[in-house]
């Protein structure tokens, strides 16, 4: 088969799909692997790596024009013109938040697999999951950034000192985002409380914090308590395949104290504050809402790709590999964890639920 490997033209996104060690496994499979020329450079790595591994040096077009294209984020608008019939594209879509994209592959008839829906039969996201470890410690670091008064922030360090109160982060949302953003928050010192549905989660959490977080089931009152006196609010909700709900209300952001800040991980699905659906990205990262800085960054982990190339493709390559030993359809047959994961089929999108939450179906 042919793969290719397109340079990412999403804002600030420094990741790229493959790096050459996961480049030669798909040539030691027997497949030829079309590199865009500069595709890796965002993360440290020149054409000559990957020439040296046997990827062939292309084009956009050319890249584009193979059986199989793997990606870091969706297609955005000018990338459209490559969609076309039979196409097999791998990457991030996040359809439940983007209509547009959603009418572009399915008029093209692109067969679709997203890595946010690949899903083992336990429930857990393999391909989400190494991001949201990513994204969860940097909407920390980045809560901190921006609680500074020099940024814009209502001028509180998350450690306080003695004798002066921590900062307090609030969670909303305790998966892999979520209890990432609160290791990191507990070790830059602040108190953090998080707040989730499932019950078995949370006794999770409270075991592997040894009960140095707060939980707290996921509710109105709850939440809306939680954040008066929030410092950082952090949404790292999930509902798999669906957009995300609207869990905080105007009124709640309106009573955060101002200089607060909201980091919305989830803004990804269509982000859970009522004040803050509007994408961002790292060029200019926040706006400010009824007072309250608003972080909505879509592709967090292109800020630091280095790390999340690797840990990215450590998880893809084993599914990518599948992907181009045998056609789809047999494939599905046999393989719940991609079945699980394709989006659009032959113009026909098969995630009900996406359908739904865009009007699709
Ligand atoms: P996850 O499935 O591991 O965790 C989601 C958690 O949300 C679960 O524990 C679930 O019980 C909980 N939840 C569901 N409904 C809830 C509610 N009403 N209140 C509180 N908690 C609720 O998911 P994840 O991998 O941590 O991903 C979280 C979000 O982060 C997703 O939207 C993902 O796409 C996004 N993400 C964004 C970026 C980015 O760059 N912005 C990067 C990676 C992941």
């Amino acid at each position: 088969m042919q793969i290719g490997i397109p340079k990412e033209l999403k804002n600030n996104e420094n990741r790229v799909a493959l790096p050459p060690e996961g480049v030669h496994e798909l040539i030691h499979d027997g497949h030829t692997v079309y590199v865009e020329h500069g595709a890796g450079i965002g993360s440290g790595i020149p054409d000559e790596a990957y020439a040296e591994v046997g990827a062939t040096l292309a084009s956009a077009a050319d890249v584009w024009a193979s059986d199989m294209v793997m990606k870091v984020k969706e297609p955005i608008e000018s990338e459209y013109h490559f969609l076309r019939p039979g196409l097999l594209l791998y990457t991030y879509l996040h359809l439940a938040a983007n209509k547009p994209l959603a009418e572009a592959l399915l008029k093209a008839k692109v067969n679709s697999v997203a890595y946010e829906n690949v899903q083992k039969d336990d429930g857990s996201l393999p391909l989400l999951s190494p991001m949201s470890e990513i994204a969860g410690s940097l909407a920390a670091q980045i809560g901190t950034q921006y609680l500074q008064k020099n940024n814009g922030g209502k001028g509180i360090l998350l450690a306080g000192v003695p004798g002066v109160r921590k900062g307090r982060v609030v969670v909303i949302g305790g998966g892999v985002a979520g209890t990432n953003a609160a290791r990191v928050a507990l070790g830059l010192g602040a108190r953090v409380t998080i707040l989730d549905i499932n019950v078995d989660r949370l006794k999770e959490i409270d075991e592997q914090f040894n009960g140095r977080v707060q939980t707290l089931l996921s509710n109105t009152s709850n939440i809306a308590k939680s954040l008066l006196t929030a410092d950082v609010a952090i949404g790292a909700v999930l509902l798999p395949g669906h957009r995300a709900p609207t869990l905080v209300s105007r009124q709640m952001v309106h009573d955060m104290p101002n200089g607060s800040v909201i980091v919305d991980i989830a803004i990804d699905q269509g982000g859970i504050f009522e004040t803050g659906s509007k994408v961002t990205t790292w060029d200019d990262p926040t706006y400010v809402n009824e007072g309250v800085i608003h972080y909505a960054v879509a592709n967090m982990p292109g800020a630091v790709p280095q790390t999340a190339t690797y840990a990215l493709s450590n998880a893809t390559i084993h599914y990518a590999q599948l992907l181009a030993a045998k056609p789809l359809p047999a494939l599905l047959k046999e393989n719940k964890d991609l079945y699980r994961g394709t989006i659009t089929y032959d113009g026909h999108l098969t995630l009900g639920q996406a359908a739904a939450d865009i009007g699709l179906d």
